[in-house]
C-alpha cells in the first residue's frame, strides 16, 4: 500500500514526540492498577481519564459493578463513520518478583524494550490510541472519523461486568467496528490482524479429606487423599490425547469452513523460531494444526495445583485437602455457563472418597468477524499501510477478550491488531513492549483512523 504525503506528515510529527510518548507510557505503567488485588485500579482510572482530556478527548467515567469504565470520544457531526477502540488499564499481578530484573512497576529499558507490569498488556497498546488522537488532532484540528474509547478495568478479572455495561450503554457505545490493540503480534516485525477470539472458562475444584492432615503411615489407606481423588477427577476430564471428556463441552463449535482451512494453510509458520518464543525444544506440527489448535479448538489447561507439603525434604502426611485451577480457552461459538453446567453434572456423578466442590471463578464467550466486510478489508490495508507489510490474518486469537460484546450485543465487526513484540511476556515476569513496537502502533491507529477517513 501506498504512504501518501499526509502519512508522512503524521509520521513525522509522531517522530518529533517520541519523547512525550514515552512519558507517557512510564507514567501510566508507574501507576499500578491490578484489578485481581484492588490495588491502585481507581487511582489509574483517574490517570488514564486525565491523559485523554489532554489529548482533546471528551470522557466520562462509567460507573460499573466493578471497576469504573473510562469512555472518551471526539465527534464531529459530518463524521458518518465510527470507530469504537477498546482496551484496559487494569494489569495481571507481578508475581513472582523475584523474577523481575527490575522493579515491574518502574518502567526501564534495556535492549530497546521497555520493561514493566502492563507495559505490553495492555498500557502501551491503549495509549497508543490516545497518542494517536492527540496527534492528528494537533496536526488538522478535527478526525475524518469519529471515535470511541472503551477502556475497562477488569479484563483480567474475565471482564466480569462488561456485558451488562455495553447492554446499558448500547447507544453511547454505538459504532462501526470495534478495534483492540491488545496481545503480542505474530512474529518478529510480523503485524497480524485477528478476526476472533478464543474464549475462557475459569474454574476451580476443592477436594476436602478428613478434617485434618494424617499420619501417613499410621493413617495411610484409611483416610482419603483428597490430592489422588483431585488426580482421578482430572484424569476422567481429559484423556492422555487432550481430548475432553466432559459430556457436551464440544458443542456449538464451528466446524472450520473450507476457506477458513485454505486460510490458515497459507499462514507463515516458523516452528523453531515458535519453539524458542515458548521456550521448548521444538514443536512437531504442520502449519494446519498448528492454527487450527490455536484459533480454532478448545484447550484444557491447570492452571495451579496445591495439596500437601511441597517445601524440602520430607513430610509424610496425608493431606486434608487439594486443590487445581483449570482454564479452559473456549472456540467459537461454545457457551462457557453451558460447559460449567457439563462440568458439575460430570462432578456431581464422579465418585470419591473425598468431598469435591467447583467454583467459577469466570467466563467470557468466543466471537469472530467475517473476513470479507469492507470495513475489516480497510482496517487490514491501514496496518499495511502503517508497517508497509502485508498483516497475517488470522481467524481468532488464542488469547481472550471481550470481542463477544461487540460482536454479539453491540452487533459491530471486531477486530484485533496486536501491537507488543511477540516476546512481551505478558502476564509473567519481565513484562516488556518494544520501544520500535510501541511507536509503530500509534501509527498505525492514526493509519487506520486516516485510512478509513480517506485520507491516506
Ligand atoms: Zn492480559
Amino acid at each position: 500500500m501506498h504512504q501518501n504525503e499526509t502519512f508522512k506528515e503524521v509520521a513525522a510529527k509522531l517522530a518529533s514526540e517520541k519523547t512525550f510518548h514515552m512519558e507517557s507510557l512510564f507514567r501510566l505503567i508507574r501507576q499500578p492498577s491490578i484489578s485481581a488485588q484492588n490495588l491502585g485500579v481507581l487511582e489509574c482510572a483517574d490517570l488514564l481519564q486525565s491523559m485523554m482530556v489532554d489529548a482533546g478527548i471528551e470522557t466520562q467515567l462509567l460507573e460499573t459493578e466493578g471497576f469504573p469504565v473510562v469512555y472518551g470520544e471526539v465527534l464531529h457531526p459530518d463524521n458518518d463513520l465510527t470507530v469504537l477502540f477498546y482496551g484496559h488499564y487494569d494489569v495481571q499481578p507481578p508475581e513472582p518478583l523475584e523474577l523481575w530484573h527490575s522493579e515491574p512497576f518502574e518502567p526501564t529499558i534495556r535492549d530497546g524494550k521497555i520493561f514493566g507490569r502492563g507495559t505490553g498488556d495492555n498500557k502501551g497498546q491503549l495509549i497508543a490510541h490516545v497518542l494517536a488522537v492527540k496527534t492528528l488532532l494537533e496536526l488538522y484540528g478535527k478526525l475524518p472519523i469519529n471515535v470511541k474509547f472503551l477502556f475497562e478495568g477488569e479484563e483480567e478479572k474475565g471482564s466480569v461486568h462488561l456485558e451488562p455495561f455495553a447492554e446499558k450503554h448500547k447507544d453511547l457505545l454505538k459504532a462501526d467496528i470495534a478495534y483492540t490493540a491488545d496481545g503480542p503480534m505474530e512474529g518478529k516485525d510480523q503485524p497480524s490482524v485477528t478476526l476472533g477470539n478464543r474464549g475462557l472458562l475459569y474454574i476451580e475444584l476443592n477436594a476436602k479429606g478428613a478434617l485434618r492432615d494424617n499420619h501417613s503411615g499410621n493413617k495411610g489407606n484409611i483416610a482419603p487423599n483428597p490430592a489422588m481423588d483431585l488426580i482421578n477427577l482430572i484424569r476422567s476430564m481429559i484423556d492422555e490425547e487432550g481430548t475432553v471428556l466432559i459430556d457436551g463441552f464440544y458443542d456449538g463449535i464451528l466446524t472450520p469452513t473450507k476457506e477458513e482451512l485454505d486460510h490458515i494453510r497459507s499462514l507463515p509458520f516458523n516452528p523453531e523460531a515458535t519453539a524458542e518464543v515458548i521456550g521448548i525444544d521444538e514443536i512437531n506440527m504442520t502449519v494446519e494444526e498448528y492454527y487450527k489448535k490455536l484459533c480454532l479448538s478448545p484447550t484444557f489447561n491447570i492452571a495451579g495445583f496445591g495439596s500437601g507439603y511441597t517445601g524440602e525434604g520430607t513430610k509424610t502426611i496425608i493431606p486434608s485437602e487439594a486443590k487445581v485451577k483449570i482454564d479452559m480457552r473456549l472456540a467459537a461459538d461454545q457457551d462457557p455457563n453451558q460447559i460449567f453446567e457439563s462440568i458439575l453434572a460430570h462432578v456431581e456423578q464422579f465418585k470419591s472418597k473425598s468431598k469435591i466442590s467447583v467454583d467459577y471463578l469466570g467466563g467470557v464467550k468466543p466471537s469472530r468477524t467475517p473476513m470479507h466486510l469492507e470495513i475489516v478489508q480497510k482496517v487490514i490495508q491501514s496496518v499495511e499501510i502503517s508497517h508497509g507489510k502485508t498483516p497475517v490474518v488470522l481467524p481468532a486469537l488464542g488469547g481472550t477478550g471481550p470481542m463477544y460484546i461487540f460482536t454479539d450485543i453491540l452487533g459491530i465487526p471486531s477486530l484485533t491488531i496486536p501491537y507488543a513484540n511477540v516476546d512481551e511476556d505478558n502476564h509473567a515476569p519481565n513484562e516488556n513492549i518494544g520501544e520500535k513496537e510501541y511507536l509503530d502502533g500509534i501509527r498505525t491507529t492514526c493509519a487506520t483512523i486516516l485510512h478509513l477517513g480517506d485520507r491516506i
